[in-house]
Parts: C-alpha cells; sequence; structure tokens
C-alpha cells in the first residue's frame, strides 16, 4: 500500500530540488484537473517554501479531445496574443515552471494529425523567443511524475485497477528515489554528483564522434559539435539557481552536428508521439538527415513527425543512459518519454539544447546553426540502447576510446561500470 508520506516527500522533492522555488518567487504548476488533490499538497509545499504566489494551470485530456474534434484547423491555428503576455509576464518576473505528469499515452489517439500539427505550429510560432526560457535553462523548470489508475491500466493491462495502480506507483516511487525511510533530496544530490562525474570525463576527451553498434541492428555514428559540453543531473539558472529539470534522470547528453550523423539507428522502445504509439521503428541517416525510415506501427505519426519541418529530420541531442539505470531495471514501459528515456540511451529528433555547446545560450539561432547545432519546432526523444549496447569515441586523432560496454559506463577511472 503507497502511504501518504512518500506523496509528500515527492511533492516536497519537486519543490525543493526539482524547480527549487527561491523565496519570494512565482510558481506555476500545470496538471491534470483530476490530481487536484496532490496538487494541493505541492502548493502548499511551495508556499512553505517561501513561493510569493502559486498559479496552476490545469488540463483535461477529454476537454483537449473535445477541442481537436470540435475546432477546425483555421481555428486550433489562432493562439490568442493574451497566452503569449502572460507568459512573457511570467518569465519577466522569473517564474519557475512545475509540471506534473499523471497521464495516460495514446490520449489524442484517432485525432487528425493535421489538427494537431496545425496547433503545434501555431503555438510554437506565436511564444517564439518564450520557448527558450527553459530550452536554454534561463528560469527553473521540473518535471515529474504521479501514478494515476488510467496510466496504470495501460502500463499493466492483464491487472485489476488496484494492482496495476499499486505497481505503477510503486515502481515511479522508486525510480523517482522516494522511499519510506530515505531522504531524497540527498539521494538527488548524489545521484546529480555521479552523472557529473561521467560528463566530465566525457567533455576531457572532446570526441569527434561516437559509434553506436548492437544486435538489433544499430550501426550509427554520431558526429559531436566542436567545443560540446556533456551536461547530466541539474542545471544552474543564470541567477545561480540549481534545479533538476526532470525527475527522474539518468542522462549524460550532448550536441550531434545537424551533418554529421550516418548510419543506422533501430529503435527499441516503443515512441509515444502526439498521444500516438509509434512501434518497431528505424532511421537510416545521411549526412545528418534521415534518408530512410520505416515504423510497424502508427507509421504515419512517424512521416508527420519527419515531416514537421527542416529540422525534425535531423538529431538534435545523444543521451547516454546504462541499461542498469533504475528505470530499465524496473522493465517497465511507461509510455512516457520522462522515465522511458531513462531507461536507454535515446536520440532526439529535432532541436538541439545550446547548453550542450560551449557559449550556445548567448548564441542567436543562426550562431548556434553555423555550430552544427539544430534548430526545430520539435525534440523528439526515441530510445536505442540495448543490454548489449557498445559506444566508442573517436577522437580527432583517431584514437578510440570505449565508452559503454555492454549497456554500461567504462570510460575513466576505477569508478564502478553503471
Ligand atoms: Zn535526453
Ligand atoms: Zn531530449
Amino acid at each position: 500500500m503507497v502511504n501518504e508520506k512518500l506523496y509528500e516527500k515527492l511533492a516536497k522533492l519537486a519543490v525543493r530540488k526539482g524547480v527549487n522555488v527561491q523565496k519570494g518567487q512565482l510558481l506555476v504548476v500545470k496538471a491534470a484537473a483530476d490530481i487536484a488533490w496532490f496538487v494541493r499538497i505541492v502548493v502548499k509545499e511551495a508556499y512553505e517554501a517561501g513561493a510569493e504566489e502559486v498559479s496552476v494551470e490545469w488540463r483535461d485530456n477529454e476537454i483537449t479531445r473535445l477541442g481537436y474534434a470540435h475546432r477546425s484547423e483555421a481555428s486550433l491555428s489562432l493562439v490568442p496574443d493574451w497566452v503569449r503576455d502572460r507568459e512573457a509576464y511570467r518569465q519577466e518576473k522569473h517564474a519557475c515552471f512545475l509540471n506534473i505528469i499523471s497521464e495516460p499515452p495514446g490520449g489524442l489517439k484517432g485525432i487528425d494529425e493535421a489538427k494537431i500539427n496545425a496547433y503545434q505550429r501555431a503555438y510554437h510560432e506565436k511564444m517564439g523567443d518564450l520557448l527558450n526560457y527553459t530550452m536554454n535553462n534561463l528560469g527553473q523548470w521540473c518535471v515529474v511524475g504521479l501514478p494515476s489508475i488510467e496510466w496504470a491500466r495501460a502500463v499493466f493491462p492483464g491487472l485489476s485497477d488496484e494492482e496495476a495502480f499499486e505497481k505503477l506507483a510503486d515502481v515511479i516511487f522508486r525510480v523517482s528515489r522516494v522511499e519510506e525511510d530515505n531522504d531524497p533530496i540527498a539521494e538527488w544530490k548524489a545521484h546529480d554528483n555521479a552523472l557529473a562525474m561521467y560528463c566530465q570525463r566525457l567533455n576531457e576527451h572532446q570526441f569527434k564522434e561516437l559509434h553506436f553498434s548492437n544486435s538489433l541492428g544499430t550501426d550509427l555514428t554520431v558526429g559531436l559539435v566542436e567545443n560540446h559540453i556533456w551536461v547530466g543531473g541539474g542545471c544552474t539558472t543564470p541567477q545561480g539557481v540549481y534545479f533538476d529539470p526532470n525527475i527522474p534522470t539518468e542522462e549524460c547528453f550532448c550536441m550531434p552536428h545537424r551533418d554529421k550523423v550516418n548510419g543506422k539507428v533501430v529503435a527499441s522502445r516503443p515512441l509515444s508521439y502526439n498521444g500516438k504509439v509509434i512501434e518497431d521503428f528505424w532511421f537510416r541517416f545521411e549526412n545528418g538527415v534521415v534518408v530512410e525510415h520505416g515504423a510497424g506501427k502508427e507509421a504515419q505519426s512517424l512521416d508527420a513527425l519527419l515531416a514537421f519541418d527542416e529540422g525534425s529530420r535531423r538529431l538534435g541531442e545523444v543521451a547516454l543512459v546504462p541499461y542498469e539505470s533504475p528505470v530499465s531495471l524496473s522493465g517497465v514501459l511507461f509510455f512516457n518519454t520522462l522515465y522511458d528515456e531513462n531507461a536507454a540511451c535515446h536520440l532526439a529528433l529535432g532541436r538541439c539544447y545550446p547548453e550542450n555547446l560551449e557559449g550556445g545560450v548567448d548564441m542567436d539561432k543562426a550562431q548556434v546553426l553555423a555550430h552544427g547545432g539544430n534548430d526545430s519546432m520539435q525534440h523528439e526523444d526515441f530510445m536505442f540502447g540495448t543490454r548489449d549496447m557498445k559506444v566508442d569515441g573517436v577522437k580527432a586523432d583517431g584514437t578510440i576510446i570505449p565508452i559503454f560496454r555492454n549497456g554500461g559506463f567504462v570510460i575513466g577511472g576505477e569508478q564502478e561500470n553503471g
């Protein structure tokens, strides 16, 4: 039985370590309407931590579906000015953002892809530079998950509601490092330090490219931009506030060169995209661009993602995640990127993270592009890591350094291998 204390600990972790809300700061919480009981715990914790004001943006999947079903593409493309103005106001106030996810996958199943794209495009165009706030870590933000019965049903379809919920709750707390008798904040500090150590080792080598191979058929070379920075664990805002954008996180990630990706990658887990679950898919890259692809299920969603814009056919992120990570060991497929991306090495189609490039957060889009970074309205992670994943780092002089063997870190000192 999941007890109430765990929820309080999760709320505290999200508020005080995740977004790390500061005294006098504005906090915006985004959550599904049916988890209001948990959001109240979060809001109380945030005020106790010194937040000046906590506002909540509620969402409901059924209402979102009704909007898509009844509104035209033209109507969905009209994003009112006040949406942008509200965001601009919050950013001027240095607000922080906490997104709590609890929804089941496939929420938009059956909805016309063109309508979803029309809305997304209009939203991205309307928001413009304001999207950099979280992308460049200009303010604190965090995504955390909360178990729900609907989500549990999708993850454990063979079980009763109660059993499924218990199992999902158990695994979500475990991978979030929230236990009855531990101090989650202290655990996350230690974990952040471990990730920082691997990033430091990778940064010291400044690899020209990474070579991935496994028995699933992946044989891929990913060139990295020059002066790249591997990032893992928490981040620091320009105001000097340290925060953890994802709970959980297990990755060290970097910036691929948008023109220097070659070979084939086979996904090792399904991808939940725009409310559809794409399965058994693969890509073949030439000079950074996807030139061939295939999918066993929801192939048209994959087509839509690749066709979205120029940058959605190129990579913006490469991430190393040990196969022995807690999410991976749980053996659970969550149908949610927050968790699933932490089960395996992954790549992202679409825009890059400027923080992965020296001086990148101070560059404009054209400068990041000139350095080999990618730009797109999309950023879609997909998993390709496996138990037998082998990763080599190739240095500028051709030296090859083993990074991963059998799905775990082997790079660097005498430390244990992930
Ligand atoms: Zn990632
Ligand atoms: Zn990503």
